[in-house]
């Protein structure tokens, strides 16, 4: 590609569906729109499948499966290290299909594309890692041969927050283990999909490996698929709500699952922490994705000590992130993904302000076009304000006070949720004895990101089921075979 431009980055991506290795239209000939939500304008229209091509998709899936399985893990490996490769090579025109269709800032998006590259590597060096074992029985007559094979055809699903990398955290190790795969991106971001499948096709995967079906009727097309028994395991990135319902559907015919859900974080400070470092992981489990990361800290709770200096440095710096396009240089802020969005950061700050919470800086929407909330930090937010048990996915940090260890951790784990938890202290034996308390399948001890393609990342509770990346990732998409032999 030549100069970047608007046009150009989306004007080079299929719109089509990816069956089977080929760019098909919907076969009801319908399209959906993609909007930029920063303006509101169409990007562009793309196929809108139908249950029926969800099928297809499946078949194909089906039948690429048995050879794919096949296939030696150094040739899997080299085209995960190919793609790899590619990604990271276009960037930064991918990091501007993202803003586009997405919203978040230019360097956040490239970022992303970083980060998901990242899995393929990863995988392409768990790929060829895949072990076994060799066991004498205890009654030492028999030997027990222990092997990996692959799932089978998986269904995967992706939300729009991370148009590239939740597809990428999935796709990676499902190569890598020899799987075939449908995948249906967020309706609302497609094109990041649609163009890794292009880079994935380059990188040497065989048709029908990866099939990608969009649509606007995400229910009726995957139900089907989920029931139709030949799909062996669903892997959702998602609500919570809508991860319950997959559950369900899953128990027909007894799919595996994996299901990243929703996260409700709490970010602890306590007065033996430095500040300075609190403030600036507070930042970033805040505003990384513009607040809408199932990561982001949704509740600050901060030992009486300390809160008022954190607030009043937090405000600082919150007041000062510059708001706009995501694709203008130096923004931070950028809009949330639609007017819902927006309604809902609203309604969550208009309740917590009724039950007696101050507004430090922002609290407010912004004049359109685009979908956009000011950078805001609440306090003296109390216990029983929806923002304390509900996703805020914006801009938006809700600070409390609590006076000792006991109160902090019964605070933080008074949720459904259990993704992640940030904890601020420079006692190492609280930093541990917290950590352990914590219900939640991630710490960030003293820093504010944990997402790391080598480490296992998933929650506990409600906030899913399994592991992704990591050495354990890959095994979502294996299954343990034994052999009994007898000698
Ligand atoms: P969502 O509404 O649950 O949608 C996620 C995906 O599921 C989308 O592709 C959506 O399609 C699809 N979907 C919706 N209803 C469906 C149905 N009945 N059957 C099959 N698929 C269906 O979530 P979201 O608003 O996109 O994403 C935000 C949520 O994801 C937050 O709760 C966040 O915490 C969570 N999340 C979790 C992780 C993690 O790793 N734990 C990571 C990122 C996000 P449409 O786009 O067409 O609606």
């Amino acid at each position: 590609m030549g100069e970047l431009t608007e046009t150009g980055v989306v004007d080079a991506v299929g719109k089509e569906l990816f069956i089977g290795g080929k760019w098909v239209p919907s076969s009801t000939g319908r399209t959906f729109a993609v909007e930029d939500p920063a303006t509101g304008q169409v990007l562009c229209e793309v196929a809108d499948a139908s249950p029926e091509d969800g099928r297809a998709a499946l078949d194909a899936a089906v039948a690429a499966q048995a050879d794919w399985a096949k296939t030696p893990p150094r040739e899997r490996s080299e085209i995960l290290r190919r793609a790899y490769e590619l990604l990271n090579s276009r960037a930064d025109e991918l990091a501007l299909l993202m803003t586009l269709e997405m919203g978040k800032p230019l360097a956040e998006a490239k970022g992303e594309i970083v980060y998901a590259a990242e899995f393929f590597r990863w995988f392409s060096e768990e790929a060829v890692r895949i072990d076994g074992g060799y066991q004498v029985a205890p009654n030492g007559a028999g030997r027990f041969l222990v092997t990996k094979q692959p799932v089978g055809p998986c269904l995967l699903i992706t939300p729009w927050n991370f148009p590239m990398a939740m597809g990428g955290r999935k796709i990676g190790p499902a190569i890598a283990a020899g799987c075939t795969m449908v995948i249906k991106p967020a309706e609302q971001t497609p094109l990041s999909m649609l163009a890794l499948a292009a880079i994935l096709t380059e990188a040497g995967l065989p048709a029908g490996v990866l099939n990608v079906v969009t649509t606007s009727d995400p229910g009726g097309v995957m139900e089907p698929m989920i029931k139709d028994g030949r799909a062996r395991k669903l892997s959702f990135t998602g609500s919570t709500a809508v991860g319950r319902k997959l559950l369900e559907q899953c128990a027909d015919k007894v799919l595996r699952t994996s299901m990243e859900l929703g996260g409700n974080a709490p970010f602890l400070v306590f007065d033996d922490a430095d500040l300075d470092a609190a403030v600036e992981g507070a930042m970033q489990a805040k505003m990384r994705n513009i607040g809408e990361a199932c990561t982001a800290a949704n509740r600050f709770y901060v030992q009486r000590g300390v809160a008022d200096e954190f607030a009043r440095r937090l405000t600082e710096r919150m007041s000062a992130l510059p708001l706009g396009r995501g694709t203008e240089p130096g923004v931070v802020v950028g809009p949330l993904i639609d007017n819902d969005a927006v309604a809902k950061v609203t309604e969550l700050v208009t309740d917590a302000t009724q039950r007696g919470a101050k507004v430090l800086t922002g609290g407010t929407t912004v004049d359109g076009p685009g979908n956009f909330y000011q950078a805001t930090v609440l306090t003296d937010v109390p216990r029983d304000a929806r923002m304390a048990s509900e996703e805020i996915f914006g801009p938006v940090a809700p600070i409390s006070v609590f006076d000792d260890e006991d109160e902090a951790v019964a605070a933080a784990n008074d949720t459904e949720y259990g993704l992640v938890s940030y904890v601020y202290t420079n006692d190492l034996k609280r930093a541990l004895r917290v950590s352990e308390s914590l219900e939640a399948g991630m710490i960030g001890l003293n820093q504010g990101i944990v997402s790391n393609p080598a480490a296992p990342f998933g929650g506990v509770k409600q906030s899913g089921l399994g592991r992704e990346g990591g050495t354990v990732g890959i095994d979502e998409f294996l299954e343990t075979k034994y052999v009994a032999v007898s000698l």
